[in-house]
This record gives C-alpha cells, structure tokens and sequence, in this order.
C-alpha cells in the first residue's frame, strides 16, 4: 500500500511528467542550483571540466553549454566558458594565468577598466602590469622579460582605435613562451579570426553584440588549446563565474540576427564616418577603415569588417565646453557607456589624462552607431555642430 502524500509534501513532490518529445527552435532556459544525481555512482563519476555530466548549476546547465558551444563555434575555437561580464572574463584570465612574481604586458590603449585591475594586481598581489605602445608589433621583443607570462592585446583599442599587428606579436610572445590574450570584442568574432592570427585566447564582451540588446552583461574566454582551458576552466570554478540562466538565454536569442545586425552597423558607422571626415569640425576621424587610423594597414590585412564603434578628434580650436555641449546637444545619440545595440550612444574621453603617451591635438568622442536610419544620425550630428 502507498501512503497518500500529505498536502504539503504534494506541493514539493509531484508524480506528473510531461510528454517527451517537444521540440522548437528556442533553447530550453534551465534554472538550477542543485542538480539531480540519478545515484551516488553517477555523483562520483560526474566531472564538471569534461561537460558531459551536470555536478552544480555553477558549472554549468545545458543553457550555458548552448551557448558555449555556440560561442565557440563562432571563434573557430574548441572550448569556451561564460563569465558574468567581459571584465569578469578578463579578471578570470589574470587570476589563472598569474601568480606572484609574474608579469604581464598590456597595451597603453586598453579597456580602462582592464588598466585598473592590471593597477591592482601591481599593488596588492605582487605582479608587475606594464604598458606597451599598441603599434609596437614585433618591438614587444624588446619588452619581454623572463617572469612575463601573458600579454593583453585589444583590436582595435576600443576608444582610440590603434590596430595593434597580432601575428607580430604573438610571434615575439610564442618565441619566449608568454601567452596572448584578445579582447575580440569590437569585432565580436566575426570579423577578425583571432587564434588563425596566433592569439591563444580570445576574451568577448558577450554584453555588446552578442547581446544586442542593451540589457544584458556577460562575457566569454574561448580558447583551443585543451590544458589552457582546464587552467581557466580552474579559475571559473574557484571564483565561482556563474551567470543567470535568463541572460544565457537572451544571447541565445540573439544570436541568429548578429552577423546581419553587425553589418549593418558597419555600413551605418562607415557612412557617417565618411560623413564627419569632410566637416571642418572635425580633424580626425579614428575608425579603422579609414586611413587616419593608426595601425589601417594592418586592420585592411587582417579584418573582413568593422561594425559600429569609432571616435573623432576634434579640430584644436574647440575647447571641452564646446564638445560638450555638442554632446549634450544630441537627441538620436544618448550619452552612455558600452555598445552593440540598436540605439546609438555617444561618449567623450579625456584621453590625455588616461594615457601617458597620447600625442594626438584635439578632444575625443567616441560614437556608437546604432541601427537608426543614417540620415537622421547625420541631421541630429549635424544639428549639435551647430549647437557647438
Ligand atoms: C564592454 C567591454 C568590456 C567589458 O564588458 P562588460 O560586460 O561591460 O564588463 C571589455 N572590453 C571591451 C573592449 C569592451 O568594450
């Protein structure tokens, strides 16, 4: 005879299972700490680094396999993890790369945030963070020394744009045995192949275009090399870089419509580029497809494209109060940081103040072009000049 359940415990435990069989074309969103195990054998045997067994929701669900997979795949890479931001990603390379003792190279031109935790490591864990010139190419010879063991590099910086020569570097690095790290995330993996470059591991912001949607953070290190990914996959555990199963499955969403939305962005970013170069306002125009960018050779040679983020300079006779209120006085264009989505985003930089070897005349402001009809970004730019 079976014991009918009590109310309460019917309300915990349930006899009903759905019909097997559904399928569509959404990845399933799996909510879970706790994961089931069908027995203690199965528990024991379950290793969380080979994917094929479920231990934690920390370690991973079939959402965030997905999506890694996919991630992966995207990079012409084997192994991927998520991270909760892209700085978490770039932290978690730092953490399982690094030890006391080590030191590791970054260029001058890096994502800020990145320069910060590069200070921190300097000041409180024993590891030595220097800076190198984002042209320097097969110069970072030079700047090697025996305890470095990884090097940064971004391309293209993603506020002042240098193209920085990749396989020059990851020769020099690969000679003395460092590894080299990408932030691919002004690309996002579609238009620069990072590891047929030479690169060892490739870090994305998965919060601008792989989320597109201005509502996401998250980020993602995909490496190809099977020891290197046990190394971060280490990291990932230790640190515990979870990320939510809903956000998981809003880049899922996304997906599908990247390479069309990235595109777009390029040819919209292009065209006004194009547009800002011939205004008397402005003395440069800093994207790597035209040639007052430095490290232009190198982005023709080595990208198939370039999507929606590049910043101006400013004619010297403009003082910050008058980029400002040209900031200010955009309507299409919001003030905010990050980028990738379908609404344009303008941000001006004191650069000089960030960077010790900036030469360059004139104030920065960086543009994200969004996926708004061109000629209404040119009537609004167009407008704040004006204004200015
Ligand atoms: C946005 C961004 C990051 C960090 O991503 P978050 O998810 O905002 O932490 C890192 N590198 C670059 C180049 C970025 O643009």
């Amino acid at each position: 005879m079976t014991r009918k359940k009590s109310a309460q415990t019917a309300l915990i435990h349930t006899d009903y299972k759905a019909p097997e069989g559904f399928a569509a074309f959404p990845s399933a969103i799996h909510h879970a700490s706790t994961v089931l195990f069908k027995n203690v054998a199965a528990m024991r045997s379950g290793d969380w680094k080979e994917k094929n067994a479920y231990t934690y929701g920390l370690h991973g669900t079939p959402t965030t396999f997905t999506l890694e997979a996919r991630l992966a795949e995207i990079e012409d890479g084997k192994h991927c993890l998520l991270a909760p931001s892209g700085l978490a990603a770039i932290a978690m390379v730092d953490f399982a790369l690094l030890k006391t003792g080590d030191d590791v190279l970054l260029p001058d031109n890096v994502y800020n945030p990145n320069r910060e935790l590069g200070k921190w490591l300097s000041q409180d864990f024993g590891v030595t963070a220097r800076y190198y010139d984002p042209l320097v190419g097969a110069g970072i010879a030079a700047l090697i020394q025996p305890n470095t063991k990884l090097i940064w590099t971004e391309a293209p910086g993603s506020v002042s744009m240098e193209v920085p020569d990749l396989p020059a570097i990851c020769a020099a690095a690969h000679a003395r045995g460092v590894l080299v790290a990408l932030d691919n995330t002004w690309s996002a993996g579609l238009a620069l192949r990072g590891f047929e470059l030479g690169v060892d591991i490739i870090m994305q912001a998965l919060t601008k275009y792989q989320s597109g949607g201005s509502d996401v953070l998250m980020g993602a290190l995909i490496t190809r090399d099977r020891a290197l990914h046990e190394r971060l996959s280490l990291a990932h555990m230790r640190l515990g870089m979870g990320v939510g199963a809903d956000d998981a499955y809003l880049v899922l969403r996304s997906l599908p419509t990247m390479k069309l939305r990235f595109d777009a962005h390029d040819k919209a970013a292009r065209q006004l580029a194009a547009w800002l170069k011939a205004r008397p306002e402005i003395a440069k125009v800093l994207h790597p497809a035209f040639e007052d960018c430095p490290g232009h050779a190198v982005w023709r040679r080595d990208f198939s494209g370039a999507g929606g983020l590049f910043s101006v300079l400013f004619d010297a006779r403009y003082t910050e109060e008058q980029t400002d209120r040209f900031v200010d006085s955009l309507k299409l264009f919001k003030l905010g940081y990050s980028w990738g989505g379908a609404n344009s985003l303008v941000m001006p930089y004191r650069i000089a103040q960030m960077r010790k070897g900036w030469r360059e005349e004139g104030i920065l402001v960086r543009f994200n072009v969004g996926l708004e009809d061109v000629a209404d970004l040119i009537a609004d730019i167009e407008a704040a000049f004006a204004a200015m």
